[in-house]
This record gives C-alpha cells, sequence and structure tokens, in this order.
C-alpha cells in the first residue's frame, strides 16, 4: 500500500482539526511520510486561503512536530497555490522557498461581470455564473478554458504536483453540462497530459472528491490515468484531506486502479528527493 499523501489541510484553511492529528492518523495508518499543503496565504478575499498571519506558525508546528516524530514518520512541509489565468501567476510562489514541495492547483476564474474570482469546484452558484457570464452557457468552451489554463500554468511555472487536474468535473453531478465520454472533452484532458508529460510535471491521483460525496471517481479521471500511463507520467496519490480521518479515504481501490492502468511505482518525497516507490 502507499503509505504517504502530500495534499492535506487543517484547520488553519478550510479543512478541520489540528495539525497533530493529522500526524496521529498518519501513524495509526503505517504511513511512513506525510506532507501538509494548506491554500497559501494570498490577498483574495475568501475564506478558505490560510491567514498570512498564521504561516510562521504553520511552518515552526510543522517543524515542531518533525522533531516530536522523527523516528516515526517523515514529515514535510507544502502550500498549495492558486494559478490565475489573468495575471499568469501562481499566487503564493514567494513562499514557496520556506516549504519542501508545492502543489499548483487551478480553483478560480475570473469572472468578467463583477471582476471578482469564482471557484469552479466551490458553491455551484459560482460554477454556474462562470458558464453563463464567461462563456454565454457553452459548457464546451467552459472546459475548454479551463484545460487551456491549465496548459497555461503548466508551461509557465515550476511546481512539484497538479493538483486534481479535471476539476472541472467536479459540478458536473450526472453529466449535467458535459459529457466527460465524448472526443471533444477527451482531445482537451489527452492534449492538456501531453503537454505536462513535455513539461516533466507530475500529476497527483486525488480522491477527495469522492471523499466530500461531490464525485465518484478520483481526479483525473481512470480514462485520464491510462493515458498518463501511455505516456509514463509520475503521478502521486493524495487524498486532498480536510478532516484527519480522511488521510487514506478510496486508497485503497485507487491503488486498484492504479495497478489495472499499469503503474507499479508512485512518486514520494523521501529525504528531500521525489522518488517512485513501489505501490504494493
Ligand atoms: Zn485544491
Ligand atoms: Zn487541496
Amino acid at each position: 500500500m502507499v503509505q504517504s499523501n502530500f495534499h492535506t489541510h487543517c484547520g488553519l484553511d478550510d479543512g478541520s482539526g489540528a495539525m497533530e492529528e493529522y500526524v496521529l492518523r498518519a501513524l495509526s495508518l503505517g504511513f511512513n511520510t506525510l506532507g501538509f499543503s494548506c491554500h497559501t496565504p494570498c490577498s483574495l478575499d475568501d475564506d478558505w486561503h490560510m491567514k498570512k498571519s498564521d504561516l510562521d506558525y504553520y511552518l515552526s508546528e510543522i517543524h515542531r512536530l518533525q522533531d516530536v516524530y522523527s523516528d516515526r514518520i517523515e514529515i514535510h512541509s507544502g502550500l498549495e497555490l492558486d494559478y490565475l489565468e489573468d495575471t499568469k501567476e501562481l499566487v503564493g510562489i514567494e513562499y514557496c522557498g520556506m516549504v519542501d514541495y508545492t502543489i499548483a492547483s487551478l480553483h478560480l476564474m475570473r469572472h468578467k461581470t463583477s471582476g471578482t474570482y469564482l471557484s469552479v469546484d466551490g458553491p455551484i452558484t459560482e460554477f454556474e455564473t462562470l458558464l453563463a457570464d464567461n462563456f454565454h452557457g457553452d459548457a464546451q468552451a467552459y472546459v475548454a478554458a479551463y484545460f487551456q489554463m491549465e496548459e497555461e500554468l503548466i508551461q509557465r511555472h515550476q511546481f512539484d504536483l497538479l493538483g486534481h487536474c479535471d476539476l472541472i468535473k467536479k459540478r458536473n453531478t450526472e453529466n449535467k453540462y458535459f459529457n466527460p465520454q465524448e472526443p471533444w472533452y477527451q482531445h482537451l484532458a489527452s492534449h492538456m497530459l501531453k503537454t505536462a508529460k513535455k513539461q516533466k510535471v507530475r500529476i497527483e491521483v486525488n480522491t477527495g472528491g469522492i471523499a466530500r460525496g461531490a464525485i465518484t471517481e478520483t481526479y483525473p479521471s481512470m480514462e485520464m490515468i491510462r493515458e498518463c500511463a501511455d505516456l509514463g507520467i509520475a503521478l502521486t496519490l493524495s487524498s486532498d484531506a480536510h478532516q484527519s480521518t480522511h488521510l487514506d479515504f478510496y486508497f485503497a481501490q485507487a491503488t486498484d486502479l492504479l495497478i489495472q492502468a499499469g503503474y507499479r511505482t508512485l512518486d514520494t518525497l523521501r529525504h528531500g528527493l521525489w522518488q517512485a516507490a513501489p505501490i504494493k
């Protein structure tokens, strides 16, 4: 079994619980590695990014936990950074020297009418407002813009993991807006993966959408995981845990899917280096 998770939140951002809870849970699961990846502090006016005033505590608490548990588990500091399509910036990149690794994620698009950022994975009203006002209801254009922005992110920035790379499907329950099986969708997803391969991007298989009851499959989909295998893209497995009980959510099933897709190793950060480790 995979014994690590690099995508975790906590009570300092939109997760819940103390960081030590996550360490104790990881130990009880037999993990040998755990990474914290709070949403980076930023100037966006929302309630899910970590406050800048909490950053020092976040880093010092990770260092304390590293010391206390050093003989039992390797603990890493990370941050989840947002890509903004209009300024092309990876928000929080100025903190990346303070942490062991970064996850780059695309959650937000600029709402053309109001000028504010809305999330594609947050409240359904935000997803629908973007669809209606930015794309005149054209879901295909919406999805195309999402994957296009991800390609820009990949081409412009350096980071360690690409987060939940088909997040645009999160609010597409029962294919209400688009059908990911259709050729146009598969072409867009495939194009993005080929760009990721070219840029040597490591992609996470993320079970968080299932853990939170939003979707019934991983990010990315099994079709995309198969293509990652064909392209030879390195993967990690994470749960995007927002509570400590979700630290290994759906890991057994996802591991089986990855083996079915042809994976025998997953990447893990050990002793300061990303390296392939046996999947099981
Ligand atoms: Zn995210
Ligand atoms: Zn996350």
